[in-house]
């Protein structure tokens, strides 16, 4: 690997434990639109969650921020990356995933039928819940960076 490429050393770690998180989304699925639309709708979920990463890789590899690891775990997936340099594009990187969602979301709405209607909500869930300001997600690290970019202080429970 060339030194002179850190923006493409990128790792994928796949856990185990993400294989049962599949399954439970595929018998959910299922019971929704049957076995063989249910195959579709996990793909699709799932490759919603990674273009939602790649959101995030592409915004930090334009802020020049190393991304080192992107993952699938059972809880969903995740980017490793260093923290930015700069509030305002810690902020950009950290909305940039959550923002893909919801364009996916509203792409997805644009379709018809239960499929479409189903991939636009989980989507739109997916957007909503990174927003929550609670410690770890996507919302909290980007209003800790507008916070330290306004000179104010987060206290931390
Ligand atoms: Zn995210």
């Amino acid at each position: 690997m060339s030194p002179s490429k850190p923006m493409l050393a990128v790792a994928v770690q796949i856990s185990p434990w993400a294989a049962i998180t599949a399954l439970i989304l595929f018998a959910w699925a299922d019971s929704l639109f049957g076995s063989r639309v249910a195959i579709a709708a996990t793909a699709l979920l799932i490759a919603s969650l990674v273009v939602h990463e790649i959101g995030h890789i592409v915004a930090a590899s334009i802020s020049k921020v190393r991304v080192s690891v992107i993952g699938v775990s059972a809880a969903g997936t995740y980017i490793r990356r260093q923290r930015a340099a700069s509030p305002w594009a810690e902020s950009v990187i950290s909305l940039a995933g959550p923002m893909v969602s919801l364009a996916l979301a509203a792409l997805f709405g644009l379709g018809n039928g239960h499929l479409y209607g189903w991939l636009a909500k989980m989507n739109l869930i997916v957007a909503m819940s990174n927003l929550i300001p609670i410690a770890g997600t996507d919302g909290d690290r980007a209003l800790n960076a507008i916070c330290i970019a306004s000179g104010a202080k987060l206290r931390r429970a």
